[in-house]
């Protein structure tokens, strides 16, 4: 159920139903906006529907809205504002377009730095880079483990850039979060539920992709999984889905970035790269999501995309990556969006 209190409701007010509601062992989250407080309320409790009518007795409530299937913290309803997820002052979810990018997975150190200093140079704000990596067969690279983070970190300290890599194990989470700025939650892991409720005890963002045949109900509702647990810095990644098309990796599902917007308050952001699995089909797509309101993207790049050692036919060269972020600051500037390109001016920013 969700409550949403009148405008100019009082803490008093708001402080008796927490109260009341806490003292019957439902869960309680709060969403403060400027005009007024939404309170999301958890709970297994079968008499649910005589306590709606008690709330809805009370004072400084304007409504409560019953919701059977639905997203209760991920939803509108409960947070009609945009989400931001702050990462050290790194925005997503605001008016910039914030760019992730880097090589599918780390290899060695000279790798890992060039691509972090030429990314960072043509504008990125994060860089990506997998340690851990869910291969398709167990016989491919499977990533360097803490070694790889290692090496994130360093290019961290010599560039300046965040770090998002993905966490596979539960086993590992204190050893990613030491390192990760934000925790990727990849595609075949997005329904791993014990996997998500333990990204939801920690504070730190998460980015969860979307499964390749999951509906976006399944995907919002893997994201209530997080935030139930109580971290609610959640940042959705739309990385393709598998339908009858044989000539991409993937069919990047655009529709969704509006949709998600519509349904939910999470911010949204896109990968070209494992969307298609091809690099000449990424820059397009890359222009296609800004065009269509994504709040950021998540790029492959490699310095040698032939000599990679996972994902290098869909993974843009230096070169090629610093002509996306040209071609992406002109669609944000007729939106009146931004991104930073260094030595492009967009809509204020240099
Ligand atoms: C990745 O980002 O390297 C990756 C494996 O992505 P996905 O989980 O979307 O396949
Ligand atoms: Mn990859």
């Amino acid at each position: 159920m969700i409550i949403v209190m009148k405008t100019h409701s009082s803490q008093q007010q708001l402080d008796h139903i927490v109260n009341k509601l806490e003292s019957v062992d439902f869960k309680v989250h709060l969403s403060q906006g400027v005009h007024r407080t939404i309170i999301g309320v958890i709970g297994e409790k079968k008499d649910k529907e005589t306590m709606k009518m008690k709330i809805e007795a009370m004072d400084g409530v304007e409504k409560v809205i019953s919701i059977l299937d639905s997203y209760k913290l991920t939803g509108r309803d409960f947070k009609p504002e945009r989400s931001v997820i702050d990462i050290d002052g790194i925005k997503i979810g605001g008016e910039e377009v914030i760019v992730m990018a880097g090589p599918c997975s780390v290899e060695n150190e000279e790798q890992i730095i060039k691509t972090a200093t030429a990314v960072r140079d043509a504008g990125a704000k994060i860089l990506r880079g997998g340690a851990y990596k869910p291969r398709t067969s167990p016989y491919s690279f499977q990533g360097l483990g803490e070694k790889g983070l290692k090496l994130m970190a360093l290019a961290k300290q010599k560039t300046g850039l965040k770090i998002i890599t993905e966490l596979m194990n539960i086993e590992d989470i204190d050893m990613v979060c030491h390192y990760a700025d934000i925790l990727q939650i990849g595609a075949r892991n997005m329904q791993n539920y014990s996997l998500l409720k333990a990204v939801g005890k920690i504070n730190k963002p998460v980015m969860l992709k979307r499964g390749f045949a999951s509906t976006i109900k399944e995907w919002l509702l893997a994201a209530e999984y997080i935030m139930k647990e109580g971290n609610h810095q959640v940042i959705l990644c739309e990385r393709g889905i598998r339908t009858f098309g044989e000539k991409t990796r993937n069919t990047l599902d655009l529709s969704s970035v509006p949709l998600i917007h519509k349904l939910s308050h999470l911010p949204i952001v896109v990968d070209p790269s494992h969307g298609t699995g091809k690099w000449k089909l990424v820059t397009p797509m890359a222009r296609a999501a800004v065009a269509c309101g994504a709040d950021g993207l998540i790029v492959e790049v490699h310095p040698q995309p032939e000599d990679a050692l996972s994902d290098g036919q869909q993974s843009l060269t230096p070169k090629n990556f610093q002509n996306m972020m040209y071609e992406i600051t002109k669609i944000a500037d007729v939106l009146e969006r931004k991104v930073y390109c260094p030595g492009v001016v967009s809509n204020g920013i240099i």
